[in-house]
């Protein structure tokens, strides 16, 4: 039987066996009472996304996963999607329309919804097509969208509910603002960055004496403008005769008073503050305490406004150097000291955001961060590693009301509307007809769109048909794990938490699988502006998805960052290749059709070896994955295949598949396709392609290796006596093999060798492992001794766990060949050292070439003489 090419090339078949799978329907679940259900919902990707290494790594364990609890009888669902993007999709819809000569003004609202609807037909598939690449079995026929029908009800009712229940309000509240995408964002939206920039000392000159002054110490001199008091600490004792006092806010001329808070801190600047409510939320929180004037200069371009005067129609920085300029010259400055200090930037456009004062709506926090808090630690969702819980508490401790409106179009409409006549506010799920307080039907519904986390929130329950009470909700909910990275505990993991508490009194998910970020193979994080990334559809192209698989889970542990490497790449294709000969060795030795009679009774040693060892790695197998270890259970089936099963039991079972006695080589094929079957199945989940490949040209496989049964550990498997057999025969064969290569002897060199057990048991042994050092080492004479004393040659030797070996020189090597070999070698070896001693002694060469041919040939020179050196001890050692 050869069915299989002759050579593993993963194009070959990857894309055939994923629509073979996807067509047969194998990636879809139902609710189904017999079965105990696994679910995982992806993390939806944006649909301005592409595909990127951070996906594929979140992807491919979320696979793996998937795959092994399919396998071992569960009904696993793995749900997907994708996110409307709100801000990253308007922002390249604006950008497109822009090419075109467009502003979305221009076009209002529904218009520009049009084409944001068509920019996501053309482009929001992008991302799934790419991900069956990967190999994802995902259930596609249940695929959804945010912004589909059914998201878009629950997040609807969401916030009905939370309104009615008073968790959801509106307010004047300063929020952080980008005056380029012209929305406000969440604390999380905003990056911080260090910057340059200045402490700017200005002078408040008094009202009632107009010769002395306040020093102030302020960064951002253009939202003087804005000031409405001047804050001192009640205990500091420099400012404590001012307060109540008024002071003139330089070259604006308002008189404004000298307050006492407990925020300022009296060691930092001079100990006073300027507040300005509108620009600076500790100051906004300040005025509310005091009821001061909140006067806003700067608009939301980032423009200054009327409130500034003559500077009015200037941009914030430009007005900021002119300001300082006038300040000056009208000796209102004091010093100007440089300082470096942290600002914060839009995420999307890296804009320094403006705090801003403006009515927006918010979810009220605090009472429900206190069930999600207490979910994770009565366990009832854990961590993996679980140290990340710690992140997800401080997050929530300190959680400040979330800001949920934004000033764009493309996401969740609020539905807040707003009469016209009596200013009533109405909150439903539908568009009301009339005002329910005064009846007049001149409605106007709120103009802002939801936070994209709002609708991503509510995904765990919201794609599987909440709020509606379906099967699939009562029988996939709660999911069983999440995956992601640690960048979006806060943003995401959090808001799932108290939403899926909050909706449906049950946390959404029972794990969270935590993995790290995708470096690339000098450790640094892969980024557009450093040109580090690497497309994982470009590695999927050269090398396949089976190795792209293998090399983002091999040496991957929990919550860490794993690098880009391709020498893990190459190491990975050389393991197909292995696992794909190793096949093709077993299927050629099968004729066709054949059914294998085996007599289970004459197995032999290292059958009964493989089995029980078969047996111990599914278990750990097992062990490992149950704990979410992902990268080590790879491991020990790597191990498996490629040391056990390759280098030493097709080996060792060789000469019976090629033996007269037609049971012993019925036994060994039994052997061979049975453990091969297992170890396909272990290895499917990690690298699905080629083990279903391999697997559909095994002969007696009716069904697809994915929907196989997950491979049981066997308790009759277990041999330990012929396990520990195997193993003295391996450990001596090893040390034979190193002393032929010590010796320059052909592995294939016939010899003899006496041995001497430390009793009778490795006695035993010897006897019944003859065969394999036989077969393997070519030991043609196995004398077994009491003692050494009767061995008078010249032996080499070698010692391990319960034997002695000696092996006599006379039968290594033709003493008079090999001396004749050692010289020409000294000779050789000589000569090169000599060259290279003259160069390095050549001044010139020494001090004019590069220092890396220099370092090369001082260490050439070191390599010559040490194997000069043994070269000579062999000669000596001969002529002894
Ligand atoms: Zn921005
Ligand atoms: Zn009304």
């Amino acid at each position: 039987m050869e069915n299989l090419a002759k050579k593993y090339n993963p194009k070959d078949f990857e894309d055939r066996i994923y629509k073979m799978w996807e067509e047969n329907g194998y990636f879809k679940a139902e609710a189904n009472k017999d079965k105990e259900p696994f679910t995982i919902v992806l993390p939806p990707p944006n649909i301005t996304g592409q595909l990127h290494m951070g996906h594929a790594l979140d992807h491919i364990l979320q696979d793996i996963l998937i795959r092994w609890k399919r396998m071992d009888g569960y009904e696993a669902l793995w749900l997907p999607g994708t996110d409307h993007a709100s801000i990253a999709t308007e922002v390249k819809v604006v950008k497109k329309l822009r090419r075109e000569g467009i502003e979305k003004e221009q076009i209002g609202r529904e218009k520009f919804l049009e084409k944001a609807w068509e920019w996501k037909d053309e482009y929001g598939g992008r991302i799934t097509d790419q991900m069956k690449k990967l190999g994802n079995s995902c259930d596609w026929s249940r695929e959804r969208f945010t912004m589909d029908e059914g998201c878009s009800k629950a997040v609807n009712d969401v916030f009905v509910k939370l309104y009615e229940e008073g968790l959801i309000y509106r307010g004047n509240r300063i929020i952080n603002w980008c005056p380029d995408c012209l929305t406000s964002l969440s604390d999380i939206e905003v990056e911080h960055e260090d910057k340059d920039g200045n402490y700017y000392y200005v002078k408040y000159h008094f009202v009632d004496n107009k010769d002395e002054y306040l020093t102030i110490a302020t960064t951002r001199p253009e939202t003087i403008f804005g000031d409405t008091a001047i804050a001192v600490h009640p205990d500091d004792e420099r400012y404590q005769k001012y307060i109540g006092k008024k002071v003139i806010v330089p070259l604006v001329g308002r008189e404004i008073e000298i307050i006492a808070d407990e925020y300022p801190d009296m060691e930092k600047g001079t100990g006073a503050l300027k507040i300005t409510p509108s620009h600076d939320p500790n100051d906004f929180a300040i005025g509310k305490r005091h009821n001061l004037e909140e006067i806003s200069c700067i608009d939301e371009k980032g423009v200054m406004n009327t409130y500034a005067g003559n500077y009015k129609g200037m941009d914030r920085y430009e007005c900021r150097k002119a300001f300082v300029q006038d300040l000056k010259s009208n000796n209102l400055i004091v010093k100007i000291e440089k300082n470096n200090h942290s600002v914060g930037t839009c995420y999307r456009c890296n804009t320094v955001i403006e705090p801003r004062i403006s009515d927006q709506w918010f979810v009220k926090m605090q009472p429900l961060a206190g069930p999600a808090i207490k979910a994770v630690k009565d366990s009832k969702t854990k961590f993996v590693p679980e140290r990340f819980d710690k992140i997800y508490f401080h997050w929530l401790e300190n959680i400040r009301d979330w800001c949920i409106s934004r000033q764009l179009w493309w996401g969740h409409r609020i539905p807040a509307y707003y009469c016209q006549d009596c200013g009533e506010t109405i909150v439903a799920k539908k568009p009301p007809e009339k005002c329910t307080k005064c009846g007049s039907e001149n409605l106007n519904q709120d103009e802002d769109v939801l936070d994209t986390w709002f609708s991503s929130a509510l995904w765990p329950f919201s794609t599987l048909g909440w709020p509606e009470e379906t099967k699939d909700l009562e029988y996939f909910y709660p999911t069983n794990v999440l995956v992601t990275g640690y960048d979006i505990i806060f943003f995401w993991v959090v808001r799932m938490m108290f939403s899926g508490l909050e909706h449906m009194n049950e946390v959404p998910f029972k794990h969270v699988l935590i993995h790290g970020l995708v470096r690339d193979a000098q450790g640094n994080k892969m980024s557009k502006s450093l040109g580090n990334g690497v497309d994982p559809l470009e590695v999927i192209d050269e090398y396949g998805a089976d190795a792209l698989r293998f090399m983002l889970i091999t040496g991957l542990t929990p919550g860490n960052d794993t690098r880009y490497q391709v020498d893990k790449l190459e190491a990975s294709r050389n393991f197909a290749n292995k696992l794909w000969n190793a096949s093709r060795f077993v299927l050629m030795n099968l004729k066709e059709d054949e059914e294998l009679t085996p007599n289970i009774k004459t197995l032999k040693n290292e059958d009964k070896w493989i089995l029980s060892r078969m047996s111990k790695v599914i278990e750990e197998v097992n062990k490992n994955l149950e704990n979410f270890d992902l990268g080590l259970a790879l491991h020990k089936v790597y191990d498996f295949i490629w040391n056990e099963y390759c280098d030493w039991y097709i080996e060792l079972v060789k000469p019976r598949l090629y033996g007269e006695n037609e049971e012993d080589k019925q036994n060994s094929l039994y052997v061979l396709v049975n453990i091969m079957k297992d170890m396909l199945k272990l290895l499917h989940p990690f690298m699905p392609f080629i083990t279903e490949e391999i697997w559909q040209n095994l002969p007696g496989n009716e069904e697809p290796l994915i929907t196989s049964q997950w491979p049981k550990v066997n308790i009759e498997n277990k041999y330990p006596k012929s396990v520990e057999e195997i193993n003295f025969a391996m450990e001596i064969i090893k040390s034979i093999r190193n002393i032929k290569a010590e010796m320059d002897v052909k592995p294939s060199k016939t010899i003899k060798g006496y041995f001497i057990p430390k009793n009778k048991k490795y006695k035993e042994h010897l006897k019944s492992i003859e065969r394999h050092l036989n077969n393997l080492i070519n030991l043609e004479e196995m004398t077994i001794l009491e003692n050494k004393d009767i061995i008078d040659e010249d032996t080499a030797s070698a010692v391990i766990d319960g034997l002695e070996i000696y092996l006599p020189l006379s039968e290594l090597i033709d003493f008079e060949k090999e001396k004749e070999r050692l010289k020409k070698e000294k000779e050789k070896l000589e000569s090169e050292i000599k060259r290279a001693e003259g160069k390095l002694k050549n001044k010139s060469f020494v001090e004019k070439a590069p220092v890396k041919i220099v370092e090369e040939e001082r260490e050439k020179l070191k390599k010559y003489k040490d194997m000069n050196a043994k070269v000579l001890s062999r000669i000596k050692q001969i002529n002894s």
